[in-house]
């Protein structure tokens, strides 16, 4: 597999090659046509992997394409980005920002630390994307209405990491919120645990492990 044969936005094309990513990692290589086709998928990978644009190649390509057929007034938010702490997701949403760079392609971020209405200001102007953590998420959407119907792409990331923070409950709240979106979940382990509760979650998954 090369980036060029994923069909992105060319623009999306261009960014990656700015960026130096030449080639694309394993994790990419297994996990990109996976996503693209909108399957569930459980990926046991660590930092470094290049676990981060494996999720967001697919998530911006896909949501730059929506937004470019149909244009409607009000931007809701399309994708979501679970991940434990807020040093993460604000590395999540930066590597976000420089592959959207130039396209119909927004984030906002959603994490503790930052003013509250801030962060819904900005989703409410139109995000595609929200990057959080799982429990400023709930904190959030039991203080303001977001629409987050029409998310339809979700990642759990470091999800070994969300459920020792007693992420669980939070983390199926906000999947309460959403309307059966494809879940790719990335893991660091993978213990019965995890796996019981990918099982529950995903529907038909790849399951692949570097
Ligand atoms: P991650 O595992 O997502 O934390 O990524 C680890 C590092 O590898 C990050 O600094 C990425 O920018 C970089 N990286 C990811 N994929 C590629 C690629 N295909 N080519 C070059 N660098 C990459």
């Amino acid at each position: 597999l090369e980036f060029a044969n994923c069909n992105f936005p060319a623009k999306l094309q261009n960014n990656l090659e700015l960026a130096g990513y030449a080639l694309p990692t394993p994790v990419q290589m297994q996990v990109l046509p996976a996503a693209l086709k909108g399957r569930d998928l459980l990926v046991r990978a660590e930092t470094g992997s290049g676990k981060t644009a494996a999720f967001l190649l697919p998530i911006i390509s896909k949501c730059t394409m929506i937004r470019t057929r149909y244009i409607s007034a009000r931007t809701k938010p399309l994708a979501l980005v679970m991940a434990p702490t807020r040093e993460l997701c604000s590395q999540i949403e930066e590597q976000a920002k420089v592959f959207g760079k130039g396209l119909p392609f927004k984030t906002g971020l959603v994490v503790g630390g930052d003013a509250m209405p801030q962060q819904v200001y900005r989703i409410k102007q139109g995000v595609e994307l929200i990057v959080g953590t799982p429990g400023r998420l709930v904190d959030l959407l039991a203080k303001n209405p977001i629409d987050l119907d029409d998310v339809f792409m979700l990642v759990l990331d470091e999800v070994d990491c969300m459920l020792e923070r007693g992420f669980r409950d939070h983390v199926m709240q906000v999947i309460q919120a959403l309307s059966q979106p494809q879940i790719m979940m990335f893991s660091a382990t993978v213990p019965p645990n995890i796996e019981s509760f990918a099982s529950s979650l995903l529907k038909s998954p790849l399951v692949v492990a570097f």
